[in-house]
């Protein structure tokens, strides 16, 4: 299952970063998924208890904001959120915007532990 390995990818890196400032045990880990990343938000969130055990990240409350897809219109110069599903187009001109601001996101954003 895809996001087995992308919980397993989060759980090492949150893990190492707990590591590295003597943290012992985590108990909320931020991340940030964009809604054009593919993610199963469901499937991340079952995998999560598997791949977290025996890691500083055991029993951690797994939090997972949502990122909009957003791109910036080429004529109009400003950002702006589309909706799902995308079509690259502007919302409001109707300009075809080839560059995807944000959306893809698939990143730790933040730890939070026990002193
Ligand atoms: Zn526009």
């Amino acid at each position: 299952m895809h996001e087995t390995s992308i919980a397993s990818f989060l759980v090492e890196q949150a893990s190492a970063a707990a590591e590295a400032n003597g943290i012992r045990r985590v108990t909320k880990v931020t991340i940030r998924v964009g809604e054009l990343s593919g993610v199963v938000q469901e499937a991340l969130r079952f995998a999560w208890d598997i791949v977290t055990e025996a890691t500083p990240c055991a029993g951690a409350a797994l939090v997972i904001e949502d990122v909009p897809v957003t791109v910036r219109c080429p004529k109009e110069g400003t950002i702006k959120r589309l909706a799902s599903p995308p079509r690259f187009r502007c919302p409001d001109c109707g300009e075809p915007t080839p560059e995807l601001v944000t959306g893809r996101e698939l990143e730790l954003k933040s730890l939070e532990w026990d002193e």
